[in-house]
Formats: C-alpha cells, structure tokens, sequence
C-alpha cells in the first residue's frame, strides 16, 4: 500500500522509520559475542526509563501478556492470594490469567473510569493480619477506560499496612510514555512490551524485576517452561538467552531507548502530558469528556472518549478505518459502544494529533453526529500554538 495514516490506538504505536530500519538487521548468531554486544545495552537502557538501579531487566519473545504470565508464574505458588485491583478490561483480563495458574485472586472493583481503589485496597490489606495475600497488582495505565493510577501513593498504602506482599504493576501503557518509578515506588515486578511506549513491533514482554521477586523464584510452585526466569536469568548472565531471541526487536530496543534519552525522558513525558491536553481540549470542545472521572485520573498516553447518548463509538472506528484509513481504538468490555479512544502514546507530533482529531470529527459529521466541523481541532490548534515548540526546543 502506498498511502499510509499514522494510527491512534493506544498500542501497537507508531514505528518511527529510524527503529523500523534498527530492527531490520542480517542473521545473527545469538549464541556470540556480538549479540551479547547488542542485548546489554538495550537492557541497561530499559532499566535506567523503569527507574530502578537495584531491579534486573529480562525479556521474553512474547508480548505484555506474557509478562504477566511471567511475573505470575515465577513468583507464586496454585493457591496464593493475591489481590488485584479490576477497573477496566485490562486489570480484568490480567485477573483471569490468575486464575487460569490457580491463584485465589481476591478483587476490589472500582467502577470503569476510576483508578485503582485505594482505600478499598488499604481496607483489605489492613484485613489480612495472617499476610496471606502475596501479592497486589495494579495496573498503571488502564488503557480501556484511559486512567492512569498512582503507584507511589499504593506503595504507601502497602507500608503504612506494614504489609509485606509483593507489587506487580501493569506499566504496558505508560512505560515510557510517562514517569515510572521502579525502585522509588518499591515496584516488584513491572511489566511492558514493545509495542506501545517503546515504539517497536510487538514481539517483546519487557520484565523489570526486583531482588525480593527474583528471591521468590526458586519457591515458587507455578508451572512454567517458556517462561522459567531461572532458565532465563542464567542465560542473561552469560550474555544469551535460552532459545532463540527477537534478534531484530532487541536490535529496535536499543535504538528506541537512543532515540528517547536523545529527546530526554523529561521531555518525552511532557510531550505527552501536553499532546494528552490537547486531545482533551478537543473532547470538552466538541461536548464529550473523558471516560476517566478526575483530572488527576487522565492517562497521558490514551483518552477514552464518552461519546453522546444515542451515539456508538464503535461505528465511529469502524467508519474512520473504512473510509479514511484512520485506526482509533474501540471501546472494551463495559464501555463497548459508549466509547471511543484516541491512543496518543509513542511517536507522535502535534501535526500528527491534529490531524487525528480532524479525521474523528470527519467522522462525526458523517454518521450525523452533533458536531462542528473545526471545533475540536481549533481548540487543540489554540492549545498547541500556545505551547508550541517546547518539546521540539528541548530535543533540539
Ligand atoms: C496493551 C496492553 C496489555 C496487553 O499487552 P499485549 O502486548 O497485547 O499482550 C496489557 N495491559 C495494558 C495496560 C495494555 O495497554
């Protein structure tokens, strides 16, 4: 095809040209030396955007998924406790894998477009005076309904708790699109892939994993083959992995962690914070809000758009990737239908948001919605205009 838009689904994100041609890389031998040349510094480099000095990095041929089955399967034992936060479709399907392994998941549900519950999380931690509960998962970036979560504050909770269960956190969505914390945050396990802040062709689960998880790997009674870290730790050590690695993808990895220190992960976060604000200039412009109920809940990386009574955020997607060759996201689940999102994470410009919001509201007309054509996009425009440059400046 010779005619390409650039996508606005919260994952898989753009490729820049530059990590399309990082990854696309002759045969490699990973059982040499020069592998090993190539796969320290994408991991070194994955640690310094996770935040953590004291954790390991490992990935895995898989996608996000298969890091939680990772995370999962190599800390906990059928028949664990864990608690886990549900509040959207990704924090629910992470709770079903759980149970697949045998895990007694204990949920706190928070309605669709609230965060991770805090009090509710407190109360059952408070509860469990036998520390029965091995581990609470949250995710950071709740990518159906576009709310983001603190985690420092959950570690706080947990400490004042006294409670001594490990944190896995579900950073698919805002690794490297937002500030992680790894080590500050007392992070067990966080968990990405490459597909979405890293900018890459899915294809990689990204572990980041602290001393105290990787002290509950050899007691850890999950089955596990592909995912065994032990396997993987001491291929690592030795500068390989244990079957054949996504030469190509960790070829990519190096480069997208150059091309991020490059623009400075201060500035890619700005970035997105204000392409997140612009985006929500236009919701409120053309008289929508965010599925997310708070200020402080908007995720920097995807917003969940309510759309009107009566209207269907579905036919919008289906409309815009038939007619305009434009992908947003649809809505999961719950808000199936009651949304749609717009995926502002990774490689994106303000030109390229623009035209985004332009072709959403295109759409809109279309399927005689109650829209103006240019309202939306002016409000983003007025927005841009008057912070442009900055993070253009910033990375010059
Ligand atoms: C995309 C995503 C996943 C799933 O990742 P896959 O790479 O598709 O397996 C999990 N959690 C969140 C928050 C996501 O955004």
């Amino acid at each position: 095809m010779s005619l390409q838009n650039p996508v606005f689904i919260p994952g898989p994100t753009n490729i820049p040209e530059a990590l399309r041609k990082a990854c696309d890389i002759p045969t490699m031998d990973h059982r040499s030396a020069a592998f090993a040349r190539l796969y320290r510094p994408a991991v070194e480099g994955v640690a310094r955007v996770l935040g953590t000095t004291r954790g390991e990095v490992l990935t895995f041929p898989a996608t996000g998924t298969g890091g939680w089955e990772a995370a999962v399967t190599n800390t906990l034992s059928p028949g664990d406790k864990v608690l886990a936060a549900r509040h959207g479709m990704f924090s629910a399907r992470w709770i079903d894998l759980c149970r697949r392994h045998g895990l007694e998941v204990q949920v706190v549900d928070a309605p669709w477009g609230e965060g991770v519950p805090l009090d509710a999380v407190e109360a059952a931690l408070r509860a469990d005076t036998g520390h029965e509960i091995r581990a609470v998962l949250a995710t950071h970036n709740e990518t159906a309904t576009g709310v983001i979560s603190d985690i420092a504050a959950l570690r706080r909770i947990m400490d004042a708790a006294g409670h001594p269960a490990l944190l896995f956190v579900d950073g698919v969505s805002s690794i490297a699109s937002t500030t992680f914390e790894m080590d500050a945050w007392g992070v067990d396990v966080a968990i990405t892939g490459s597909q979405k802040g890293f900018m890459l062709p899915a294809g990689l689960s990204i572990l980041g994993l602290s001393p105290k998880a990787l002290a509950s790997m050899e007691r850890a009674g999950c089955a596990r083959a592909f995912f065994d870290l032990r396997d993987m730790r001491a291929a690592c050590a030795a500068g390989g992995y244990p079957y054949t690695p996504a030469v190509g993808l960790i070829a990519g990895l190096a480069a997208s962690i150059e091309m991020l220190e490059d623009e400075g992960l201060a500035n890619v976060y700005a970035r997105h914070e204000r392409l997140a604000e612009g985006v929500r200039r236009a919701v409120a412009a053309w008289g929508m809000r965010p599925c997310a109920v708070r200020p402080d809940l908007f995720s920097p990386s995807v917003t969940a758009v309510v759309v009107p009574e009566g209207c269907d955020g579905t036919a919008l997607v289906k409309h815009a990737a038939e007619v305009y060759g434009v992908a947003f996201g649809v809505g999961l689940g719950e808000v199936a239908g009651k949304v749609f999102r717009i995926g502002h994470l990774g490689m994106l410009t303000d030109v390229m948001l623009l035209s985004g919001l332009a072709t959403a509201e295109m759409c809109m007309a279309d399927l005689g919605w109650n829209i103006r054509l240019g309202s939306g996009v002016a409000a983003a425009q007025e927005y841009f205009r008057g912070t442009a440059g900055t993070s253009l400046r910033a990375a010059a």
